[in-house]
């Protein structure tokens, strides 16, 4: 008798809305890239749903989702295990399921921010966070990640911006004397001395504000990296690249967390390269 074919492989994104979200098309370059048969499929679930929805996935046969806005906080709830970057930055935006029945949270968006910093600043492979003050923009979960990510690679020092100052004074506590918090006029004195400056707020985005920030302080050289990648060249680094620093998008550390979790699926970190950018990028 012929053996049953082997089932495709299920992964996807959870999240609300969802048809706006990459990562289906990303996912699908590196399932064709690696001939593996499987389907990434985009579900949009609400807040009410989500435990249901992320229970179910085992018995559906899933081998991991990604989990994307506004689930990444609450699902860390519904897990049976996170990993302690997970723990640490609050936030999950992967599930693998183990062993067929359990439900494990990582993070990768720390990774993600750093590798983008290391492949796509200029002097490819000698950024380091360690070499210099870094400002963050924001702190929301997307810094929280940032923060872990840039303490993780050695960095020494961290200044903190936001809105909402307790917000930062908490991701302070976490982290102790590697960060400082300013109020945003501080911004005038800071700007000039900073080695790398990232936004992690949803300022510059399609339909937001823009960014009030003092473009006239940039130092040439200065890397400068915004999170937001609809558009790709936000005000931030359009003023930025005037003023010769080295400006990077949010495409990179987009295309690079995908690609951990795409290795917490398969045991294959695929490569980022110019046919997925292109891909994505005529999308
Ligand atoms: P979030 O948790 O909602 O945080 C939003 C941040 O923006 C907070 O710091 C918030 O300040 C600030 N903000 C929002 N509206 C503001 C306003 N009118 N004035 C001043 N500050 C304002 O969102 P998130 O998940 O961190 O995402 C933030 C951005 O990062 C989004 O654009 C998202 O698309 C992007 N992102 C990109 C990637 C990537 O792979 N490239 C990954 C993750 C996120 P308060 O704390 O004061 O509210």
């Amino acid at each position: 008798m012929d053996s049953q074919p082997r089932r495709p492989f299920l992964t996807g994104v959870i999240g609300e809305p969802i048809g706006h979200s990459l990562s289906p098309l990303i996912h699908a370059h590196w399932l064709q890239q690696h001939q593996i048969v499987g389907h990434y499929v985009p579900l949009e679930v609400t807040r009410s749903d989500l435990a249901a929805v992320v229970n179910l996935l085992p018995r559906m046969g899933f081998r991991g989702v990604n989990i994307t806005i506004p689930h990444k906080e609450s699902v860390l709830k519904i897990c049976d295990s996170v990993s302690d970057q997970a723990a640490l930055i609050g936030a999950v935006n992967t599930l693998t399921i183990l062993d067929g029945e359990k439900i494990h949270g990582h993070n990768t968006d720390a990774y993600g921010i750093i590798q983008s910093l290391k492949t796509e600043s200029q002097v490819e492979g000698t950024w380091k966070a360690e070499d210099g003050p870094i400002l963050v923009l924001g702190a929301g979960g997307a810094a929280k990640a940032v923060v872990f990510g840039l303490i993780s690679d050695g960095a020494k020092e961290i200044h903190i911006v936001n809105r909402t100052r307790e917000k930062a004074e908490l991701i302070k506590k976490e982290y102790g004397t590697r960060i400082s918090v300013h109020s945003r006029p501080a911004l005038e004195h800071l700007v000039s001395k900073m080695q790398t400056i990232i936004n992690t707020t949803s300022l510059g985005m399609e339909g937001k504000q823009s960014l009030p920030f003092p473009y006239d302080e940039l130092v040439a050289k200065t890397v400068v990296l915004d999170l937001v990648y609809a558009p790709l060249w936000t005000e931030l680094l359009r003023e930025a690249k005037k003023r010769d620093c080295t400006v990077i998008n949010g495409l990179g550390m987009l295309l690079h967390q995908a690609a951990l979790s795409f290795k917490h699926w398969f045991n294959i970190l695929p490569t980022v390269d110019v046919s997925l950018r292109e891909a994505v990028l005529s999308k």
